[in-house]
């Protein structure tokens, strides 16, 4: 028997009333791009100070709590859960429809809902997704990922957190690093080691409450200047086995459910790029600057244009794929990895045309604000898996390569 669903139009109809009724339209939305226009500000991680933070926060869960008052939090999920269970597509409308008004979004959200959210629904308990799946989409709870380690980022098999069996639950101590949003998050996905069994069945995920006894979050103060992400201290913190993902020693296949929607999530529709994938402000960039007749700059505009189209079908053509319903598989790593690769080439770009101006904030609009872009892409190419290690998913995985020699092998 198939659901009656509103029509696509409806659907659409039903977005716009919904958005018309308590948001501002965007003013610079469907208006071309014009050097000089509007706000200058440009970056990838964005960071605020925890004032800021905090505001920016309360915006987002009070727009996640109206989304959800109106059926339009979770879309495409399961309806025991809260969710409309309306085919991807319909998200889509939803979310084109939303680029037109003035929204708190998702942007802090995109662990939460992209990524734990996911591997709650594949792997969680019946206790736990009761307790954590509309919560998370209506933002009453905030979730981190606890994976990285000093020693295991790449190779994260090699996580050394210990979870050990006490009564009916786990004692966790260890340390993750590079956990962002740990310092406003409630709950986090850890990893942990409950064995001395082989690599890859010797490890085992759980939800963490990220307020209970036995939980430190230390900030980490990054070159930007900001503080996104953080060590996460574990000195015999409990969990109980109800909140355990997955089977004992099964957590790698939950991990590997988690990072290809996180990968999916970076390189795929969530990420909106805030702009940077608009190339008429590198052609203006040029322009304005006095470039756009030099030779160099007009070859590495060229170069720009076509890898963006190039990016743009990649991560267009997994968005595409998830929403026909696809769990998103090792192509994820290649939208990922374009996306990261393009922003490196927009740095590069904007480091040419630009020069000093880069590193001096002399109030002219467009030329300091980039600042913050350039050190944020660095960080782009690491997080969600780095751009060695994405090429070796699509060789190994999408192209059939013979695998990378083990340490043994090396
Ligand atoms: C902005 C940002 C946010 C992050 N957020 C989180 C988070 O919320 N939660 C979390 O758990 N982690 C997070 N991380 C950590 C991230 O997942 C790790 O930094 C990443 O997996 C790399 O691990 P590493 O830093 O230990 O580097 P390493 O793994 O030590 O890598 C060092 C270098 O060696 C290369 N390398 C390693 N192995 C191979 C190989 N097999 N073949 C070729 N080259 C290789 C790498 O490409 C890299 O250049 C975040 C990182 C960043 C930058």
């Amino acid at each position: 028997m198939t659901a009656a669903f509103p029509s696509p139009e409806a659907f659409r109809d039903e977005c716009r009333a919904f958005l018309e009724a308590r948001y501002p339209r965007r003013a610079d939305v469907a208006q071309p791009f014009r050097w000089g226009e509007g706000s200058d500000a440009v970056g990838l991680f964005e960071e605020a100070d925890p004032s800021e933070e905090a505001a920016q926060l309360t915006a987002v869960k009070e727009w996640r709590r109206a989304l959800w008052d109106a059926g339009l939090a979770w879309i495409s999920g399961p309806a025991a859960f809260g969710g409309r269970e309306l085919p991807g597509p319909y998200q889509q409308i939803f979310d084109r429809e939303a680029r037109g008004f003035e929204v708190a979004g998702n942007g802090m959200l995109t662990i939460s809902l992209g990524m734990i959210a996911p591997t709650i629904v594949a792997h969680g308990t019946a206790g736990a997704k009761d307790r954590y799946l509309a919560a998370l989409q209506r933002a009453d709870l905030v979730a981190c990922q606890l994976f990285s380690e000093p020693g295991a980022g790449s190779d994260l098999a090699s996580v050394s957190t210990r979870a050990r069996r006490d009564g009916d639950g786990w004692r966790i101590t260890g340390q993750k690093v590079w956990t962002s949003g740990a310092q406003y998050s409630d709950i986090g996905e850890v990893l942990c080691r409950t064995s001395d069994d082989g690599r890859h069945r010797n490890l085992t995920a759980f939800v963490l409450d990220m307020r209970a006894p036995g939980v430190e979050v230390r900030p980490l103060r990054q070159m930007t200047g900001g503080a996104a992400f953080n060590e996460v201290f574990f000195d015999d913190a409990w969990v109980p086995d109800d909140d355990r993902l997955g089977e004992v020693g099964g957590g790698w296949r939950v991990a590997i459910t988690t990072l290809s929607n996180e990968r999916a999530a970076i390189g795929g529709d969530g990420f909106g790029g805030a702009g940077l994938l608009n190339f008429d402000r590198y052609r203006q960039m040029a322009e304005v600057f006095g470039k756009g007749d030099d030779p160099v700059v007009r070859q590495r505009l060229a170069d720009l244009l076509v890898h963006q189209r190039v990016a743009n079908y990649t991560r267009r053509r997994a968005a595409d794929a998830r929403r026909a319903g696809h769990a998103p598989g090792p192509e994820a790593s290649i939208g990922k990895l374009a996306l990261a690769q393009q922003f490196q080439r927009i740095g590069d770009f904007v480091g040419l045309v630009l020069g000093p101006k880069l590193v001096a904030d002399t109030g002219e609009w467009g030329t300091y604000a980039w600042a913050g872009l350039l050190q944020s892409t660095p960080g782009y190419r690491i997080g969600g898996g780095t751009d060695e290690v994405m090429r070796n998913i699509v060789a190994e995985r999408v192209l059939g390569l013979p695998k990378e020699p083990g340490a043994a092998g090396r």
